[in-house]
This record gives C-alpha cells, sequence and structure tokens, in this order.
C-alpha cells in the first residue's frame, strides 16, 4: 500500500524519458495485438492517482478499465491477499479446496439481487465466466442458441468474439466464429429512429419478433444482456426494455444472463446495475470491479441452473485462486465499510452537471448519460448526431498531456468514458473536469 499524494503532476512531456525507454524494449517483446491507451508506464497507483515510472501522476478515470473501484492498493485487498500469498498461492480448487472460495461463493449468493437459493463458480476472466454461463445455460435448457444485442461486449475469447458485436478491433481476422450466436437490437435511445421515449417499447417488440421469428424461443438457451452496455458506449437500455426483454425469457424458459462484468459492484451506485429496474436475472456474470485488481470472476445464480451442469464440467486450474478470492473479500470488505455505493452517486452528482453544463457551451457533445461513476459523453458533428471519433481522440489526447487518464469507447469511437475508482477525491475529481473543459474549449 502507497502513501501516493492524491495531486495531479506533470513534470515531463508525456510520455517521459523513461517511459520512452520501456516503450522501446516494449515494441521489441511484446505483440503488436496488445495495444495500450497509452504510452506511459506505471510505478504505483493508488486512491484517484496513478504515477509513473518519470514521477507523472494522473488522475485516473480508468480504474484499469472499471476494475480498481476501491483503488489499486486498497488496504483491505493487500492485507488480505499478502496474508495469503504467506499461506498458500495454489493447491487448486479442484484438487484440494479452500474457504475463501467458499466465503466468495457465499458473499455473492448475498449480494447478488434475488432471494432465491443461489450457488456460484469462479473463474479468472471475465470472458471464462460468460463462456461458463453459456455452458451451464446449455446444459440446464438443452438447448443451443444464444442471443446477444448489438453494441454489446462479452470478451475475446472464440465464443465471447462471437457474441461482441463491434469488428474491429475485436473480431477482424480472427474468425471463423462460434455457431449458433444471434444478434438482436437494443434500445440505444440517443440513436433511436423515434427517439428516446420510444426505444424501449419499440426495441424490446422487435427484439423479442426477431427470436420468435428468426430463431424459435423454444430453441433459445440464454439471452445475455450488459444492463449498462459498457465498450458499446455506456448505452443504457431505455426504460422497460430490460424488463420486456427480462419477461420474455421467463415467459420462455430462457435463461436470463445478466453480464455486470463491468456495471457490477457498486460501479453504478448499486451493488448491480440491473437492480435499479427490479430485474432479478437467473445468472449473473462478474469480474473487473470484484477483486481490487486481482484476477477473479464468476457466474452466479439460482441453484437448480448452476448445478445443472455435471461434476467435473466446470472449472479451470486457476479458476478461484485463493489469492485473488482473498481480494474479492478485502475488495468487498472495502464497498460496504466505505458505503462505495453511496460514493459512485456522489461522483454522479458532482460530474453529471459539469458534463451537462459542457454540453450546453460546445455543441459536439451530443449527449450525456451514464449512472454512478460510469458516465460518458458522446461526441458529434456539430449540428447532427454523426459521430465524430477524431474530436474524441483529440480529447482524451490532450487530457493524458495535462496528467487525466480518461478512456474512449463506443461502436462508433466517439465516446468518452468516465470511470474513476470509487475512493477518488472530490478535489481530483473536479481537477479532471476542469482539464477536460479546457481541452473541449481549446479544441
Ligand atoms: C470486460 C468485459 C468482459 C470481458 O472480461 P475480460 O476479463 O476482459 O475477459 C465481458 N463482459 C463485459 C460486459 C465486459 O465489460
Amino acid at each position: 500500500m502507497s502513501t501516493l499524494p492524491q495531486e495531479r503532476r506533470v513534470v515531463t512531456a508525456i510520455p517521459g524519458p523513461k517511459s520512452q525507454e520501456l516503450q522501446s524494449r516494449r515494441t521489441a517483446s511484446v505483440a503488436a495485438g496488445v495495444g495500450s491507451v497509452m504510452p506511459v508506464f506505471a510505478a504505483r497507483a493508488d486512491g484517484g492517482i496513478v504515477e509513473d515510472v518519470d514521477g507523472n501522476r494522473f488522475i485516473d478515470f480508468g480504474s484499469g478499465i472499471a476494475v480498481t473501484t476501491v483503488g489499486a492498493s486498497a488496504e483491505a485487498v493487500v492485507r488480505r491477499a499478502s496474508a495469503q500469498l504467506a499461506d498458500f498461492t495454489h493447491t487448486c480448487f479442484m484438487v484440494t479446496p479452500y474457504e475463501g472460495y467458499v466465503e466468495v461463493a457465499e458473499q455473492l449468493a448475498e449480494l447478488t439481487p434475488g432471494d432465491h437459493a443461489k450457488k456460484s463458480a469462479l473463474f479468472n476472466s471475465g470472458a471464462e465466466a460468460v463462456e461458463n454461463a453459456v455452458k451451464i445455460a446449455r446444459a440446464y435448457t438443452k438447448r443451443t442458441a444464444v442471443v446477444v444485442f448489438d453494441h454489446g461486449y462479452h470478451g475475446r475469447t472464440n465464443l465471447t468474439m462471437a457474441l461482441t458485436s463491434k469488428n474491429m478491433p475485436y473480431k477482424q481476422g480472427f474468425g471463423p466464429f462460434a455457431p449458433e450466436v444471434y444478434r438482436v437490437p437494443v434500445a440505444y435511445g440517443y440513436r433511436w429512429p423515434t427517439g428516446a421515449e420510444n426505444a424501449g417499447a419499440e426495441a424490446s417488440a422487435q427484439a423479442i419478433d426477431q427470436i420468435n421469428k428468426q430463431i424459435g424461443a423454444e430453441n433459445v438457451a440464454a439471452i445475455i444482456i450488459e444492463p449498462v452496455l459498457g465498450e458499446g458506449g455506456f448505452i443504457e437500455p431505455a426504460k422497460g426494455f430490460l424488463p420486456a426483454i427480462r419477461q420474455f425469457a421467463s415467459d420462455n424458459g430462457i435463461v436470463f444472463v445478466a453480464d455486470e462484468i463491468q456495471s457490477g459492484f457498486c460501479r453504478t451506485g448499486q451493488w448491480f446495475a440491473c437492480e435499479d429496474e427490479g430485474i432479478v436475472p437467473d445468472l449473473i456474470t462478474t469480474a473487473k470491479g470484484i477483486a481490487g485488481g486481482l484476477p477473479l470472476s464468476a457466474v452466479t445464480g439460482r441453484a437448480e441452473i448452476m448445478d445443472a451442469a455435471h461434476s467435473g464440467g466446470l472449472g479451470g486450474t486457476y479458476g478461484g485462486n485463493p489469492v485473488a478470492c482473498a481480494g474479492a473479500l478485502g475488495a468487498i470488505e472495502t464497498m460496504r465499510e466505505l458505503d462505495l455505493n453511496a460514493k459512485a452517486k456522489r461522483i454522479e452528482a458532482v460530474m453529471k452537471p459539469r458534463l451537462t453544463a459542457m454540453q450546453e457551451k460546445f455543441d459536439i457533445i451530443g449527449d450525456v448519460r451514464g449512472r454512478g461513476a460510469m458516465i460518458a459523453i458522446e461526441l458529434v458533428k456539430s449540428g447532427t448526431k454523426e459521430p465524430h471519433p477524431e474530436a474524441t481522440a483529440q480529447i482524451a489526447k490532450a487530457c493524458h498531456a495535462e496528467g487525466v487518464l480518461v478512456l474512449t469507447t463506443g461502436t462508433y469511437g466517439n465516446v468518452v468514458r468516465f470511470l474513476p475508482p470509487l475512493v477518488i477525491g472530490e478535489e481530483l475529481l473536479t481537477d479532471g473536469l476542469d482539464v477536460l473543459e479546457a481541452a473541449f474549449a481549446a479544441l
């Protein structure tokens, strides 16, 4: 755990000389397909700050893509994971089980929506959790088809590439993809042809019609949706959409899977984003924020569905690693003790009015959306809804140069997203927004 000063500081050109040196070693030794948002190498990170090897301190508006919700060196995560490291690093849960895994499963049963009997299985990555949710749903329903949505993102493995909607950079050249995956419309309010107020009803009707006509509801094992679409551009499905799809799944014996890998664990001001519309999923996939940065993911859901896979059918060498489980227990402890749901709502209360005021000043900001500490702005060409990815890249670059780490996203590459650690101080938040506003003014 560091004692990193919580202030922005730019002391070199970005990237600085040490980062540049590391970048040339990286270029020579790391595969080109693995990209980075900026060529700056981390030395320490804590609270709302990432410090690089040249001593620059960046305000963290990314949390390593919604992972370090509790900070990147949270006391309880470091304490519990360090103690576990000293006891043992691995036995393999499938060989010699240990308490931490069971405790994480118990916590997941308690925290996820619904008061039915629940069970969990633990894995390493988000993609692995989604793959296993599909395996479990197929075993339970004895059906094969999987329904996903426009703008959805579910990972980079073969099956999850098939589930992911965007071609570049995730799929281009990497096929053929897994079969029996079907994509239907989602209620993207800002871009819905007849307006946001109609999007929920019309998009759900279209999605359901396509499932009935093109697949046959009786062939569908699972419907998988992100309650707030992450890589698609922080799209909150318009009101009424999620309940309609959830109801359709119930009526047709389809397993409804909420992919809360990005939106879960306090990110939106609830333990899970689907709670905002009272949705109780059959299965829920979690990862990212779950373990304070240690690699862990889970599928949690109705006990009778989770138990449909035969013994030995689920698992993996490292799944539910004991150090990662200890990290998760530390992260959950932190979320409870610091009431990070309230912190997420407070971040929204600071960010949204500032961003809305910027939208009135700068007409390339077409939309401000999201909730909690999962907030985004969508950039368009003035007076149109035409996506403006060039301006988006310029804004991000300008923020990086001034010591603010922002990420971009969206199907059209025209969304700036804000995912600060929930433990970020309010002064850093405001300072980061000042830098963003100056970047728009200078554009
Ligand atoms: C990041 C993400 C995944 C994939 O998680 P990995 O750990 O990168 O495999 C899946 N679904 C959603 C919604 C995500 O945001």
